[in-house]
């Protein structure tokens, strides 16, 4: 077994075991194995290892692999900072966009996913931690944002994405996570249908999905750390 296959098994096994903990079904929590900075070779790797759907950050070295790879119908989801001159290329290749933050965003990438293609699936990214760097929109004003969202056509908005500040403190993690649950639940109250919660890293997808994560994003667990080369966007 290949060092990628057994991890990913490691992680498969971690989240049926978190789901158990928590009452939850496994199979009410997907897998997204978050592939940037990783040569198409590895994720081709996961994919034989049963893994079909990979997130990545970086636009261009997301294309480079969705073309090196277009022989195996992977799913493709964006995770990363969405620039406005990137929402045509987003659009065209993506299925999911976990990093929605602004309304013009949004009206960008709905004006440019073709009618050919299924909607493009939408979560919002919350910044829970408030922290000035971090991206995200702030939680005063996702009620609007979503309301908007939800309206736009060839995008289909599903749930909400959040990155939380790294804490090695458990209950602080599962704090976190709760706030966007809670966020989630509340647009829910007021007529919207969010049925995903994009939430879990490799150090804290077990909280995440005690707190009721519907896909967790996991990179370093199944391929191991990575090498940045200086690639932003
Ligand atoms: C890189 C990244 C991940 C994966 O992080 P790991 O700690 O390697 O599991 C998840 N979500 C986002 C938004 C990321 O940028």
């Amino acid at each position: 077994m290949t060092t990628i296959t057994s991890n990913l098994q490691a992680v498969r096994d971690a989240i049926a075991a978190a789901a158990a903990e928590a009452g939850r079904q496994a199979g009410d929590i997907h897998l997204l194995a978050v592939s940037k900075t990783f040569a198409a070779t590895a994720l081709r790797e996961a994919y034989r290892a049963g893994q079909t759907c990979f997130a990545e950050s970086y636009v261009q070295e997301a294309l480079d692999k969705i073309a090196a790879l277009n022989d195996i119908p992977i799913e493709w989801h964006y995770i990363g900072p969405v620039q406005s001159n990137k929402t045509r290329a987003i659009a065209e290749n993506f299925a999911w966009v976990h990093s929605v933050d602004r309304l013009k965003i949004a009206e960008r990438l709905s004006g440019q996913r073709s009618a050919q293609l299924p909607p493009l699936q939408i979560c919002l990214q919350v910044n829970i931690s408030m922290e000035a760097s971090k991206s995200g929109v702030a939680p005063d004003e996702l009620d609007a944002l979503a309301r908007a969202v939800a309206e736009l056509p060839g995008l289909k908005l599903r749930g909400l994405m959040a990155v939380p500040a790294p804490s090695d403190d458990v209950i602080v993690q599962r704090a976190s996570f709760a706030k966007l649950r809670e966020m989630r639940d509340r647009l829910n109250r007021q007529g919207l249908q969010l049925d995903t919660l994009s939430m879990g890293m490799s150090h804290d997808f077990a909280a995440a999905i005690a707190e009721g994560a519907t896909i967790v994003r996991i990179g370093t667990a199944i391929f191991g750390d990575r090498i940045y080369l200086g690639e932003t966007a």
